[in-house]
């Protein structure tokens, strides 16, 4: 007994790091300097069809989860700015320090297939969807982490939240789980909190881990409220990582010379220059009008 319960712990308490490369555990961590207050701005838009502002509580809630965990041991601090009109979920290189890009969160409210002209430059690099402000991404991912990061240290710089309005329902209610199939926002279908503590598990570095029990899983269901709790391996990665008082811990030393001085992004799709990170829903659900 006592071995089965020990194995659980050590298991539940793991983690898996974000990478300039993702998977290519040879390539360096993604860290954001220590001391760094990361602040979030929501789209004052919202989403249309999320009654009232419950959208905007819930993404504070699930900012503020990770908060708690930050202020208990870690040097970074999660702090709400003022709501904003940008819907570019990109990086700029211009903005001087580069660390001063606002790091949004938006309901994209339509996708880019149909918006986006066919030929236009936009499909092969990536920026359909902040130039049409349209879902670009497959349409079976919830939301999608863009994280822009030197390529020298692997230091991040922004980080951006986009989710999936044209192919899901963004609920806020505690109860009862939706029926697959009828899905309303009278019921949980895809929880705003649930995917948005996920989505910000990204923003500070965490890849998906294949448990079932920690907020990193990248499969969600309707319904699903499980993710709107830490689990332990998370928590661990906040203190690991960031502690406070001591530098960000990265994963080996920086190659330095590499790229010196110059910004990219890399990534785990298909699109180069990007690290896009999604929390996939591998149930492909439409939504019914
Ligand atoms: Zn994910």
């Amino acid at each position: 007994m006592i071995h089965a319960l020990l194995a659980t712990v050590i298991l539940s308490q793991t983690y898996s790091r974000s990478r300039q490369v993702e998977l290519d555990t040879t390539s360096q961590c993604l860290w954001w300097k220590e001391n760094t207050t990361i602040v979030y701005r929501i789209n004052s838009d919202g989403n249309a069809e999320t009654p009232g502002d419950t959208e905007f509580t819930a993404i504070q809630r699930a900012f503020g989860t990770w908060q708690t965990e930050l202020a208990g041991c870690a040097s970074l601090t999660l702090q709400e700015g003022p709501r904003t009109s940008s819907r570019q979920a990109t990086y700029d290189s211009t903005v001087d320090p580069p660390a001063a890009n606002e790091n949004i969160i938006l309901f994209r409210q339509r996708r880019c297939a149909g918006v986006a002209p066919n030929g236009d430059a936009c499909w092969s690099d990536g920026s359909c969807g902040s130039k049409y402000d349209c879902w670009q991404y497959t349409e079976g991912a919830i939301a999608i982490t863009t994280t822009s990061f030197s390529p020298r240290n692997a230091q991040v710089f922004d980080s951006d939240i986009e989710l999936n309005t044209p192919s899901f329902i963004f609920t806020t209610v505690d109860s009862p789980p939706c029926v697959r199939g009828s899905e309303t926002v009278n019921c949980i279908a895809t929880d705003v909190q649930n995917t948005m503590t996920h989505e910000v598990g990204h923003l500070l570095g965490l890849a998906h881990i294949n448990d079932a029990a920690s907020t990193m899983n990248p499969r969600a269901v309707t319904g699903e409220l499980t993710k709107r709790v830490l689990d332990p391996g998370s928590k661990k990665f906040v203190c690991d990582v960031y502690p406070k008082g001591q530098a960000s811990k990265t994963c080996f030393i920086p190659k330095l010379g590499i790229e010196s001085g110059k910004l990219a992004k890399t990534g785990c799709t298909e699109v180069p220059g990007l690290t896009m990170l999604a929390l996939g829903a591998w149930l492909s659900r439409r939504r019914k009008r």
